[in-house]
C-alpha cells in the first residue's frame, strides 16, 4: 500500500513536471517576499480565515489574530506563540483552510512595517537568512502587482492594461529564480508586490482580463516593458537595451502630454560635466560652449561632442537623470538640461495610457498603440496551440532593470 502511494506521487511529479510551466500557472505561485531584506525574525498573525501551522511532526490550528513568532536559529527556525514553544525546525508551512484566508507578516528584525498577504507561506532558512514564501493564487498576485505598480484611482480600462502587462510579465518569468527555488521576487528585480491589494477596482479589472497575456507575431509572450511617462514619443529597444524587439518600436504618444512627469529641468555643475565629458574621451582644454550644447528634436541615441558619441542612455545613468531625452545648453557655471518623460520610454508609457482610457479608449487599443503587432490571447489557448514549454524570449540585460513604478 505504502508503495504503491510513493509510486502515485512520483508519477505526479513527472507528469507535472512535463506540464511545466503551464502547470506551475495553474497552481500556486512562489513569490520570495521582503526578499531584498536579510530577514531573521518576524511575526505572523492571521486576520481573516484559518489556517494550520505544519510543522515536520505536527500541525497546530492558528485562528484569526493569535500571534505566532517564526526566529531564526543557524540553520532551523523556532516557532513559538504566547503560550508554547513549538521547537526547531528545518521546514514551517502556514496553509490556509477556507481559500480566503488573509495573514499579516511583520518583520521584526530588521523591524519592517507590516504587510497582508493572501492565502499560504512557507517558511526555512537558505542563503544565511531566514526565507519567507508567499504561494498565492496568480489572480490575486497580478492585483496586488498591478496596485504596487500603477497606483490607486485609475480608470478601469488602464487597471486592464497593466493587468494584461503584469500577466505577461509574470508568465514569461516564472523560472527567474528558479535556481533558488520559487518563481519570482518581490523587488523591482521582477515587480514590486507589496502583498495585499484592497482595490476593487484592481480586482474587477484583473478579473475581466483573466487569464489574457499579450504575445507577439510567433505567438511567444511578450517582454511588456512600460515607463511612468515617454514625453511625446516612446522608444526603440535596440537604443535602449541593444536588443531590437518588433514590437518595441518607438511611436508618437500625444496623450501624455498632461502628465506630471513630461517635462523636466536639471542643473548640473559645469565642472562636474567637463569631467565627464573627459571620462568619455573627450579633449575638455579646446571645449566651447557650442561644443557642450545639444538638441534632441527627436529622441536621439547618442550625444555627440567634438565627434566623440556618447549614448545618451549613459548620460542618464550617470547623472540619475528621468530620461535619456534632453537638451543641454552650457552657461558661466552649469550646463541646463531639459528634458522630456520619466523612464526608459520603451513599450507603454502609462501617463499616456490613463490620458487614453479616461477618453474612452479600450485596453485592446491602448495594447495596440504601443506595442506593435501583438496579439492578446488567453493561456490555455497558446498552450493548446504549443507543443511543449513556451521558452519567452527577452531583451537584455535584465540587471539594469530600473524601477518602473510611477511614482
Ligand atoms: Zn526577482
Ligand atoms: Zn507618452
Amino acid at each position: 500500500m505504502h508503495s504503491i502511494n510513493v509510486m502515485k506521487i512520483r508519477q505526479i511529479i513527472a507528469i507535472s513536471l512535463l506540464l511545466l510551466p503551464h502547470a506551475i500557472w495553474a497552481q500556486k505561485l512562489s513569490i520570495s517576499i521582503f526578499n531584498e531584506t536579510p530577514l531573521s525574525s518576524l511575526l505572523l498573525t492571521p486576520t481573516h480565515g484559518q489556517y494550520r501551522l505544519v510543522m515536520p511532526d505536527t500541525a497546530i490550528s492558528v485562528s484569526a489574530n493569535q500571534l505566532v513568532y517564526i526566529t531564526r536559529k543557524g540553520d532551523s527556525i523556532s516557532v513559538r506563540d504566547a503560550q508554547h514553544d513549538w521547537g526547531t525546525h528545518r521546514r514551517v508551512a502556514l496553509v490556509g483552510q477556507t481559500g480566503h484566508d488573509l495573514v499579516r507578516i511583520k518583520p521584526i528584525v530588521p523591524s519592517l512595517p507590516a504587510r497582508l498577504y493572501d492565502d499560504n507561506m512557507n517558511f526555512y532558512v537558505d542563503f544565511h537568512r531566514l526565507m519567507a514564501i508567499n504561494l498565492i493564487e496568480q489572480e490575486k498576485y497580478v492585483a496586488a502587482v498591478v496596485e504596487a505598480e500603477a497606483g490607486p484611482n485609475r480608470a478601469p480600462e488602464f487597471y486592464r492594461a497593466q493587468a494584461l502587462i503584469v500577466r505577461t510579465y509574470t508568465y514569461a518569468n516564472l523560472h527567474r529564480h528558479a535556481d533558488e527555488g520559487f518563481n519570482l521576487c518581490d523587488g523591482v528585480h521582477c515587480q514590486a508586490y507589496k502583498g495585499r491589494s484592497d482595490n476593487n477596482r484592481i480586482f474587477e479589472a484583473t478579473n475581466d482580463t483573466r487569464d489574457l497575456i499579450i504575445v507577439d507575431a510567433q505567438r511567444k509572450p511578450i517582454a511588456a516593458a512600460f515607463h511612468a511617462n515617454c514625453g511625446g514619443h516612446t522608444a526603440n529597444s535596440e537604443d535602449v537595451w541593444v536588443a531590437a524587439m518588433p514590437y518595441l518600436v518607438g511611436v508618437p504618444d500625444r496623450f501624455c502630454s498632461g502628465g506630471r512627469s513630461y517635462t523636466w529641468e536639471r542643473r548640473i555643475p559645469l565642472s562636474q560635466w567637463r569631467r565627464f565629458l573627459a571620462e568619455q574621451g573627450v579633449d575638455t582644454l579646446r571645449l566651447s560652449a557650442a561644443d557642450i550644447g545639444f538638441t534632441q528634436k527627436t529622441r536621439q541615441s547618442h550625444y555627440v561632442v567634438q565627434g566623440v558619441r556618447i549614448p545618451t542612455t549613459k548620460v542618464r545613468e550617470r547623472f540619475n537623470l528621468k530620461s535619456a531625452w534632453f537638451n543641454v545648453s552650457a552657461h558661466k557655471h552649469d550646463v541646463r538640461l531639459s528634458g522630456r518623460g520619466y523612464g526608459h520610454g520603451v513599450g507603454l508609457c502609462q501617463e499616456g495610457a490613463m490620458a487614453m482610457a479616461n477618453r474612452g479608449w479600450s485596453y485592446e487599443r491602448i495594447i495596440a498603440h504601443y506595442y506593435q503587432d501583438v496579439s492578446i490571447v488567453s493561456i490555455d489557448e497558446l498552450q493548446a496551440e504549443t507543443e511543449g514549454p513556451i521558452v519567452p524570449q527577452l531583451p537584455t540585460p535584465p540587471d539594469s532593470t530600473e524601477p518602473i513604478r510611477l511614482f
